[in-house]
């Protein structure tokens, strides 16, 4: 487990594999699984034809047999929070193919209809962080002011997601004191879980019914996100969707609108997904998608790899190449910590896309 990690953010990115159980469709088209853990960081993978295995290994790699419980834990989201508290950047975000459980492992399975809460343990890691937070804000007994920002990466613009007229592209800019921020971007002060909760059902403008305060319930917001039906998936996430939380310790001075709070930041992104435009057979407008998610995507990679070279002395590290790693920089650029939960399905018909997916996911570490 992670818990074990360093006191400070010495390592700045983490990884963890998460490994979805078999779907109900794979078990009935008979599709074998072609990955199995061994011990609590290695995967192996076996090739279909036959041949020798390949060993991955990670911070922790957890199998479909695990728990969102399980998940949270093995992930140390809680030193993150902790971090977080004392002033740091830190994100958490998910990696993989469409369908291979982002969403899930963030935010716990897709409701069951209209006012039907998720079941508090198929929570995912960030209800489960909400509740921890305000809990240890509660008992610090310092004034701390939580506020969150939601918005998307689509197309390469930035979409606020709590926008209260018709969204608009929002320009990404740049300051001394806040690095990267997004310029006009609503922040919302919040006080309890239910109180975040209700700020993601207003973030749709859909008029659905009130939630209860402890219902886990805040996948709506998620609903605004961009999505189009192609080959792969019906509702395959195109957009890159960032959930911020701004940490002050004490009451900081109107900061300038416009400007997000000053204080530690604790981010969870849910990434569109990774597979290639060959295998979504997109044309036209998806195929500019694909384009820009795997520009963010190539992007994120590039920064990540040039910040793990040993050999790297004070050398440039692209975070303008996208918006994506504007907003990520100070997460992954020394002033915090980054946690990539990559994610996969087990199934021999995924391998192509899993074994890019461990790639990526290795080549972070
Ligand atoms: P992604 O966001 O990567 O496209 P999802 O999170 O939507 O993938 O997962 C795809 C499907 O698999 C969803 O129906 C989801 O509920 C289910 N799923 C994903 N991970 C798990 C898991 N660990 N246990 C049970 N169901 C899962
Ligand atoms: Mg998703």
């Amino acid at each position: 487990s992670l818990e074990q990690g360093p006191e400070g953010p010495e390592t700045p990115i983490q990884v963890v594999l998460r490994v979805r159980p078999m779907s109900a469709a794979e078990l009935r088209r008979g599709e074998q699984s072609a990955l199995h853990c061994s011990g609590t960081r290695t995967l192996q993978v076996s090739p279909p034809g036959g041949g020798p295995d390949v060993a991955f290994r990670f911070g922790a790699v957890l199998d479909g047999a695990r728990t969102q419980e399980d998940v949270f834990r093995a992930c140390g989201v809680r030193r993150l929070g902790e971090l977080a508290l004392r002033g740091f950047s830190c994100t958490v975000f998910t990696f993989g193919q469409t369908g291979s459980g982002k969403t899930y492992t963030l935010t716990g399975p897709p409701p069951q209809g209209e006012g039907v809460p998720v079941p508090p343990n198929l929570a995912g890691i960030m209800q489960r962080t909400f509740a921890w937070l305000l809990d240890r804000v509660r008992h610090l007994g310092a004034p701390v002011t939580l506020r969150a920002s939601y918005l998307e990466i689509y197309n390469e613009q930035v979409r606020d997601l709590l926008s209260l007229g018709a969204p608009r592209p929002l320009p990404v800019r740049w300051n001394k004191t806040q690095g990267f921020y997004v310029e006009q971007l609503r922040v919302v002060e919040f006080g309890s879980l239910g109180a975040l909760m209700e700020l993601m059902q207003m973030a749709n403008h859909i008029p659905l019914p009130l939630r209860t305060s402890r219902s886990f319930q805040f996948v709506e917001g998620l609903s605004r996100r961009r999505s189009s039906a192609h080959s792969l998936n019906q509702a395959s996430s195109r957009s890159h969707a960032l959930l911020t939380l701004y940490i002050s310790r004490q009451t900081m001075p109107p900061v300038d609108p416009g400007e997000p709070p000053v204080g530690g930041k604790l981010c969870f992104v849910d990434l569109a997904g990774s597979e290639k435009v060959a295998a979504t057979g997109s044309r036209g407008e998806l195929m500019l998608e694909a384009n820009s998610i795997n520009r963010s995507l190539l992007a994120l990679g590039h920064c990540i790899s040039l910040l793990l070279d040993p050999q790297r002395k004070q050398s440039h590290i692209p975070f303008r190449d996208s918006k994506l790693t504007k907003l990520l920089a100070d997460s992954l650029g020394g002033h915090g910590v980054t946690l990539m939960v990559a994610c996969v399905s087990p199934s021999v018909q995924c391998l192509p896309e899993t074994l890019s997916t461990l790639r990526y996911a290795s080549r972070a570490q």
